[in-house]
């Protein structure tokens, strides 16, 4: 089958001690005890972890807010004409969740966009539909949500979603809607992270949700099943500089939820240097697990690679698409 393995969960010298205590708990993914249990897949074990994780509020400006701890970083914009949300969660975090956006403001939510089809920024759609939400997203996230999707390095079959869980309004490039006094771009990246991801702008705030083309200090998951690409990554980093300023929020789909154009820079140029590294001893010759062995992204390693997708399941992604 050629499919890459999930993290090595199992392998010496995965760094289970790095991936549990706060950390864990503030991005809702898996703990050491969770990374044990090997015979069970990754994004089971994500789902379990969403359950009992904790939802953490931070609020920028303009009536913009984060939840954290729910799969991908959600943002929440409040107002008159009901809330706004950037992404849905996991169902299993309903509770949480629901308790967390009550919070924020008394109105209902009334329209949700999501920045890609991924599991954890779409598993919430039905409970939020039924809670008054019109969905929103790129054409090929529709697509995506509407048929059985295999995630090849998650080692996964993700199932058709409900009717009700489908997003209503899909656009192809762009999309702007006006509520609570923000004008709101939303932007399809064409292919980086899957096929169908787009940012959102909150412009008075001077916010961006770039959803999974960017993970702050972390190295990222590239889905190559549904589109995604190394190459498409560095572009939609270099478009989410491009619509960035020095003072700009950006919100990344994983990682330390509130972050800034000179973190997005770093990550860029993490990308490009990996790429880099890996295409040269690709060219050699040197098959995937050669090139793991070389290390290209030990010099990153100790800021980056401390999570889910550790450094050999990194390079083993790059590989695939240089
Ligand atoms: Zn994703």
């Amino acid at each position: 089958m050629g499919s890459l393995k999930p993290p090595s969960l199992s392998r010496r010298g995965f760094c289970v001690c790095c991936i549990g205590g706060t950390f864990t708990a503030a991005t809702g993914w898996l703990t050491p005890r969770q990374a044990f249990a090997e015979a069970r897949g990754l994004v089971s074990l994500i789902k379990d972890s969403a359950a009992t994780s904790p939802i953490t509020t931070h609020k920028l400006r303009n009536n913009v807010s984060i939840l954290e701890g729910s799969g991908g970083n959600i943002a929440v914009l409040t107002g008159p004409d009901g809330k706004l949300l950037v992404d849905a969660g996991i169902g299993v975090s309903r509770p949480r969740l629901s308790k967390a956006i009550a919070e924020l403001g008394s109105e209902p939510v009334a329209h949700l966009i999501n920045t890609h089809w991924h599991f954890d920024h779409a598993d919430g759609n039905e409970w939020l539909h039924a809670a008054g939400a019109q969905i929103i997203a790129h054409e090929n996230t529709r697509k995506h949500l509407s048929g059985i999707q295999r995630v090849e390095d998650w080692d996964y079959n993700f199932l058709a979603s409900p009717a009700d869980a489908i997003p209503a309004e899909v656009f192809a490039g762009e999309h702007s809607l006006k509520l609570n006094g923000e004008s709101i771009a939303l932007k399809y990246y064409g292919p980086a992270h899957t096929d169908g991801d787009v940012s959102v702008t909150f412009t008075e705030a001077n916010i961006l949700h770039a959803g999974d083309t960017y993970w702050n200090g972390i190295y990222p998951f590239i889905d190559y099943s549904t589109g995604g690409s190394i190459d498409g990554m560095i572009s939609a980093s270099d478009a989410n500089l491009a619509a960035s300023k020095s003072d700009t929020i950006i919100i990344p789909g994983h990682g330390r939820p509130v972050s800034n154009k000179a973190e997005l820079q770093e990550f860029r140029d993490m990308l490009v240097a990996i790429r880099d590294n890996v295409g040269n001893l690709k060219k050699q010759g040197k098959t995937r697990d050669e090139v793991v062995a070389a290390k290209p992204t030990a010099a990153f390693d100790a800021k980056w690679g401390q999570f889910v997708i550790d450094p050999g399941f990194f390079t083993r992604l790059v590989y695939e698409g240089v």
